[in-house]
């Protein structure tokens, strides 16, 4: 019998808990390390809050947009958000989240530590040895953890600009914001990429004013630009205003301290009640005591890993933001569990990005997967491909919804579906049809023969299919 592998984990995220779940169901004996709360930085701060936080911000347009509908009240024309009750909620959910993650690993036979861990100066031939500093929740509060396999999974941190650092009250980066008791008067969003986009989304759906400030000509860099058009158009017409081409220099308070004062570097200036710091984030990689087993990040403090996540270092895994693929949750977890695949000898399929299905959860939201605007449009990609806009779609003139779009992406020659992108509202469901087909290669045929519901929002889906069939036929 051979011996069982002693797997140990840095980091409780998605890609540290659902690696230790796939190694704990493969019988190895794993020691999960998380310094914050097991579910990581994803569920205590990020993602799962600001989603949340969105489903909030998603009732207020239901609300207002009810009489359109004919739904009418008393009170229709006044929506108040209890910033305080919201932020509650959020907190309860992200927490309750948390534990619940935390209770399947333990049944699963992970052992989970709250502490800090890094590679130890002292390694031990074969096997890796990790000191592990306790956070103080436990009696014991030093470890040392032997490792056969070890998975680095330790995530990223906002990235601070110099010069306009949070003070946690009215400078602010996205972990901060659940500590507000008010809507601010006047929320400047520095940063229109997706995490900036979605904040200043929400906020102005909840009907604060905010300023978009855009370092590009459009927001959303990297989105197919018709999606960044309707995200803007939506934006202003909820009174949110954006400034392009603005790059902030510097975020001080005002001297009253009631305020911000944003310089851009062009010299112009713009002041709020709160500022909210969207300008990306770093790895947390610096102090993992790498050195120690000969690992070194990359320029950028990135942990390079191939498709089924292996280091440069045999017997070193890293998955997650850390790794800088691709800075998802869903693909987090799966460099996660494809790590421990491999690590523990199974069949394994290396990551495939092209299948990837990502969403903006804007209003309305896009999603996107597969072969996009840049590549077809610049010719990396031939492809043929057909746009459906909402506004055409039976179901949607029924909710009222006007903005958004169906698009498609398929072969020339072969008619496989090959990516597409949606925007609507529920788009992060919608999408799954496309990758779906995108992840079997179903062609544009077989799409077109599937039965959508009628009416239906993805019935456009497979309309776009059938428009593109109709090409193949004219070929
Ligand atoms: C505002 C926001 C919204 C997002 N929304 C979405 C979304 O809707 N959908 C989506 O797919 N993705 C979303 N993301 C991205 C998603 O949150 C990340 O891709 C995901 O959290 C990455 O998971 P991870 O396991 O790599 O790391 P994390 O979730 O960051 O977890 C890493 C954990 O490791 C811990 N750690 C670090 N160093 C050590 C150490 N030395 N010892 C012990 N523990 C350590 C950290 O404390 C942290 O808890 C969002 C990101 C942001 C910022």
């Amino acid at each position: 019998m051979s011996p069982v592998t002693r797997i140990a984990i840095i980091g409780g995220g998605p890609a540290g808990y659902e690696a230790a779940t796939v190694a704990a169901e493969l019988g190895a004996d794993v020691t999960l390390i998380e310094t914050d709360g097991v579910g990581g930085a994803c569920v205590l701060y990020d993602c799962v809050p600001s989603k949340t936080l969105i489903a909030t911000s998603e009732r207020v347009t239901a609300f207002r947009s009810a009489p359109s509908l004919g739904v009418c009240s008393n009170h229709a024309a006044e929506v108040n958000v209890n910033l305080r009750v919201v932020n509650e909620r959020v907190l309860a959910l992200a927490a309750s989240q948390s534990t619940d993650i935390h209770e399947r690993l333990v049944k699963a036979g992970v052992t989970v530590i709250a502490g800090r861990a890094r590679f130890s100066p002292q390694q031990s031939g074969r096997t890796f040895l990790l000191d592990v500093v306790g956070n103080g929740k436990q009696p014991d509060d030093q470890h040392a953890v032997p490792a056969d396999v070890v998975l680095l999974a330790t995530g990223g941190t906002p990235r601070v600009l110099p010069g306009a650092e949070p003070d946690g009250e009215r400078i602010l980066s996205w972990r901060d914001l659940y500590t507000l008791q008010d809507v601010p008067e006047h929320l400047i969003v520095v940063g229109s990429g997706v995490t900036g986009a979605e904040f200043a989304s929400a906020y102005s759906e909840m009907g604060v004013p905010v300023t978009l400030v855009s370092s590009r000509a459009k927001v959303l860099p990297g989105e197919d630009p018709d999606a960044a058009d309707v995200i803007e158009k939506v934006f202003t017409e909820h009174g949110g205003s954006l400034m392009k081409h603005a790059r902030a220099a510097a975020v001080i308070r005002s001297a009253d301290g009631a305020g911000v004062e944003v310089t851009l570097t062009d010299g112009r200036m713009v002041t709020g009640s709160h500022v909210l710091m969207c300008v990306g984030s770093v790895p947390n990689t610096a102090a993992l005591g790498l050195e120690h087993v000969g690992l070194a990040p990359d320029e950028h403090g990135f942990l390079t890993v191939d498709r089924v996540s292996r280091t440069a270092i045999p017997g070193v895994y890293a998955a997650g933001d850390c790794t800088g693929v691709l800075l998802l949750a869903s693909v987090a977890a799966m460099q996660g569990r494809v790590a421990m695949w491999h690590a523990l000898g199974e069949a394994v399929q290396p990551l495939r990005l092209k299948t990837v299905a990502a969403n903006v959860f804007t209003h309305p939201e896009i999603a996107t997967v597969g072969i996009g605007h840049e590549a077809v449009t610049s010719g990396a990609v031939p492809a043929r491909t057909v746009t459906l806009p909402l506004a055409r779609n039976a179901r949607a003139k029924m909710q009222g919804l006007a903005d958004g779009y169906v698009k498609l992406y398929c072969r020339s020659a072969t008619g496989v579906v090959i990516g597409g992108s949606v925007v609507a509202p529920q788009a992060s469901e919608l999408i799954l049809q496309i990758t779906t087909a995108v992840q079997l290669g179903l062609t544009v045929n077989e799409l077109a023969a599937t039965f959508a519901v009628y009416p239906s929002l993805s019935g456009s889906i497979t309309e776009a299919a059938r428009q593109l069939t109709q090409h193949d036929d004219l070929d």
